[in-house]
């Protein structure tokens, strides 16, 4: 059964566009005060404010999160405006995809620096919060949803460090559960399929042209699709933890 987050309070890592922003709406929408953390700031207003006319109640934090202090910092305003933290969606990420041999190895420090460093900074900061929201009302359980991707599941040609990320966010997620499900902070990963949002467009245009026969005429995940698998597992009764979801657009194969 569905329970409602009247009470809580969330912090939502690249809420200003795609998956992050429509699991912003949607934890707002089933009662969750929310924290919305990314680099454009007109953009996370613009979604605060509709937020707000709808009823519901957000934060603006404008961080860039590769930045260990600014990812400490957006995890302390959020405890210290808005009282405690019973969920967190890490969720900011890039994809720059392409082969190995000649790549640019600034685009792998980039998605290194914020899916696997921005992701870390973010969790252990957030962690005693965590641990402290799942003792007490209304809910007691609290959670950290890390988003993954099917490449976190399966290696592909062409995606080697992107898949080395996500790889990496699945086994930490594993092994962070372990280590605090008994305490009740549950820690799931979310590993979606093809999604329509900006993130494929951050790649060199080559890469693009690359990418388009295999996802060229799918019908793609719509990122309320995703903000849907976050939101059901956030909302499960304090008994139930959903610790993987593997999301795929029904026509993608792998
Ligand atoms: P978007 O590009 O729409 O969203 C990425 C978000 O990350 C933006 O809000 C962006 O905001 C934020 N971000 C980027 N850099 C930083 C930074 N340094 N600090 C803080 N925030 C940052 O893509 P998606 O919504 O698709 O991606 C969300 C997650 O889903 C990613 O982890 C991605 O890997 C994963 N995913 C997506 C899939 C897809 O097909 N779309 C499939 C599988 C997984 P800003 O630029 O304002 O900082």
């Amino acid at each position: 059964m569905t329970e409602r987050l009247d009470g809580t309070v969330a912090l939502v890592t690249g809420a200003s566009s795609g998956i992050g922003e429509a699991t912003a709406r949607m934890l707002a929408a089933n009662g969750a005060t929310v924290a919305v953390v990314a680099r454009r700031k007109e953009r996370l207003d613009k979604l605060a404010a509709d937020i707000t006319s709808a009823g519901g109640q957000a934060l603006v934090i404008e961080a860039d999160i590769t930045d260990r202090a600014l990812a400490e910092a957006a995890v302390a305003r959020t405890v210290k405006d808005l009282g405690r933290l019973d969920t967190v969606v890490n969720n900011a990420g890039v994809m720059l995809l392409g082969p190995i041999e000649g790549a640019p190895v600034e685009e792998w420090e980039r998605m290194v620096a914020l899916n696997v460093l921005g992701l870390l900074y973010v969790a252990h900061a957030a962690l005693p919060y965590l641990l402290e929201a799942a003792e007490s009302e209304p809910r007691r359980v609290a959670d950290l949803v890390n988003i993954s991707s099917t490449a976190g599941r399966f290696a592909r040609s062409g995606a080697g460090v992107y898949n080395l990320t996500k790889y990496g966010v699945n086994g930490f997620t594993e092994s962070l559960r372990q280590e605090v499900t008994k305490r009740h902070v549950r820690v799931s990963v979310v590993e979606p399929g093809a999604t329509s949002t900006e993130l494929a467009f951050q790649n060199r245009p080559e890469v693009l042209q690359q990418m388009a026969p295999r996802f060229g005429q799918m019908e793609r995940m719509e990122a309320g699709d995703i903000a849907e698998a976050i939101t059901f597992i956030v909302t499960r009764p304090r008994r139930v933890a959903v610790n993987e979801m593997l999301v795929r657009p029904t026509e993608q194969e792998l």
